[in-house]
C-alpha cells in the first residue's frame, strides 16, 4: 500500500474505553467511566432544551462559518470574530494548526508527557518532533524548550494545565517564555481545562494576544461545558493566523445542533461555576484518599488526577476495569506506574472509594 511514510505503522489515538464495551466484555450492569475527563454532571439543562428546539433541522447544511457561535465567542473574549477558529473539538483546531504550519522541513517543540495529538498531527505533516521532558515536578521545562527552538521551529505547544499530569504553568513563567520565543514561531496554549483552574497565578492568555501576535489559545466545550459528545472546540489567535489557516477547515466542520448547543451552554455560566465548585470538593476528597494510601499525586488544576502508585498502570487499569471502573493507565501516557482518574460526581467517587482500598491492597 502506498500510504504516506509518516503514517505507516503509526498507532491511531487510543481513547478511554467506551462504557458499552466494558459492560459487554465483563458482563457488568453498571460501569463508571473516569477516563476521558468529561463532566460527570453533563451539560447545562439549557443545552437539551435548545437541542430539542432545533432537533428537526437536519436537512439543511449548518452555517459553515459558524457566524452566531463566532459572534458569541468574540463577545465573550472581547476579540474579533475573525480571530476565532472553530473546530470539531479542539482536536480539530490542533489538526488545522499542524496542517497550516508544519511540513517536512520544519519542526515543532512540545513537552513530554503531554497531550498526544500534537505529536500525532505533526508526525502526519512530516515535521520533525522535538520533545522536551517535563521536570520532576511535572512542569514544562521552559528553558529547555526555548533552547530547543531553532529557525525551523513553527509551533511550540504549551498544554496549560498539562494533560496527563494536571500541572499548570504560572502567569509570570508563561509571559517570560513568550517574551523570548522568536516572533515567527507560534505558541499554542492549549487550555482545555481552563474552566477548572482555581489558582490565581494562571495566565490570562486571551488578554496577551494583543502583545503576542504569535500566540494561539485553545479552548473546548468538551470538558466543563459537558459537550464532549457534540465536538466543539475553538482557537483564538491573531486575525492573520486565524484567517491564514481557514482554508484547511473542512466545509461545515461543526454540525448545526452542536452550534446551538454551544450557544446555549455559553448562556449558563452559573452551571459552569457550580461544576467547578463540585469538582474542587471532590478532587480534594480523592486526593486526600490517594495520599492516605501513600501515593504521590500531582498538583492538578483540572478535573483529573495523575497518581503515582508505583504499581504498573496497566495492572491497576485492568483490576479497576473488572470492578466496573474505567480509569486511564499511565503506561500509554508516559507514566508507567501511574494511573489517571477523572473526578467523578459524589456518587461515582463514593463508589470508587468503596472498591479502591481492596484493589490497591491486592496490587501493592
Ligand atoms: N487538549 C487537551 C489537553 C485535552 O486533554 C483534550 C481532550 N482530551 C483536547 C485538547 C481535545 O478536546 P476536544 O477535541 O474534545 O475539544
Amino acid at each position: 500500500m502506498l500510504v504516506k511514510k509518516q503514517i505507516r505503522g503509526l498507532p491511531a489515538y487510543a481513547p478511554g474505553k467506551p462504557i458499552a464495551e466494558v459492560k459487554r466484555e465483563y458482563g457488568l450492569d453498571h460501569v463508571i467511566k473516569m477516563a476521558s475527563n468529561e463532566n460527570p454532571y453533563g451539560a447545562s439543562p439549557k443545552v437539551a432544551e435548545r437541542i430539542a428546539m432545533v432537533a428537526s433541522e437536519t436537512a439543511i447544511y449548518p452555517d459553515g462559518y459558524g457566524t452566531e457561535l463566532r459572534e458569541a465567542l468574540a463577545s465573550k473574549h472581547q476579540v474579533s470574530e475573525k480571530q476565532i477558529m472553530l473546530g470539531n473539538g479542539s482536536d480539530e483546531v490542533i489538526q488545522f494548526l499542524c496542517r497550516g504550519f508544519l511540513s517536512s522541513n520544519t519542526n515543532t517543540v512540545m513537552a513530554t508527557p503531554s497531550f498526544s495529538q500534537y505529536k500525532l498531527n505533526a508526525t502526519i505533516e512530516d515535521a520533525q518532533i522535538i520533545e522536551v521532558p517535563v521536570t520532576s515536578s511535572g512542569d514544562h521545562d521552559l528553558e529547555a524548550m526555548l533552547a530547543a527552538i531553532n529557525e525551523q521551529t513553527r509551533i511550540v505547544w504549551i498544554c496549560n494545565p498539562n494533560n496527563p499530569n494536571g500541572v499548570a504553568l504560572s502567569r509570570e513563567a508563561f509571559r517570560h517564555f513568550l517574551d523570548r520565543v522568536p516572533k515567527e514561531c507560534l505558541v499554542v496554549s492549549d487550555e482545555a481545562y481552563y474552566e477548572y483552574v482555581t489558582t490565581d497565578d494562571y495566565p490570562d492568555s486571551v488578554s496577551l494576544l494583543s502583545h503576542y501576535p504569535q500566540l494561539v489559545v485553545l479552548r473546548t466545550f468538551s470538558k466543563a461545558y459537558g459537550l464532549a459528545g457534540l465536538r466543539v472546540g475553538y482557537g483564538i489567535a491573531s486575525e492573520s493566523v486565524a484567517q491564514a489557516i481557514d482554508p484547511v477547515r473542512p466545509p461545515f466542520n461543526n454540525n448545526a445542533i452542536a452550534h446551538q448547543a454551544a450557544l446555549a451552554a455559553l448562556e449558563d455560566e452559573a452551571f459552569i461555576r457550580l461544576c467547578k465548585e463540585k469538582n474542587q470538593q471532590e478532587k480534594q476528597r480523592l486526593r486526600a484518599y490517594f495520599e492516605k494510601e501513600g501515593f504521590f499525586v500531582y498538583p492538578s488544576e483540572t478535573n483529573f488526577l495523575l497518581v503515582e502508585t508505583g504499581i504498573p498502570g496497566n495492572q491497576l487499569f485492568q483490576a479497576f476495569l473488572e470492578k466496573g471502573f474505567i480509569l486511564r493507565s499511565g503506561e500509554a501516557l508516559g507514566y508507567p506506574t501511574g494511573i489517571r482518574i477523572s473526578i467523578g460526581s459524589k456518587e461515582e467517587n463514593d463508589a470508587f472509594l468503596e472498591v479502591a482500598p481492596t484493589i490497591f491492597n491486592t496490587c501493592k
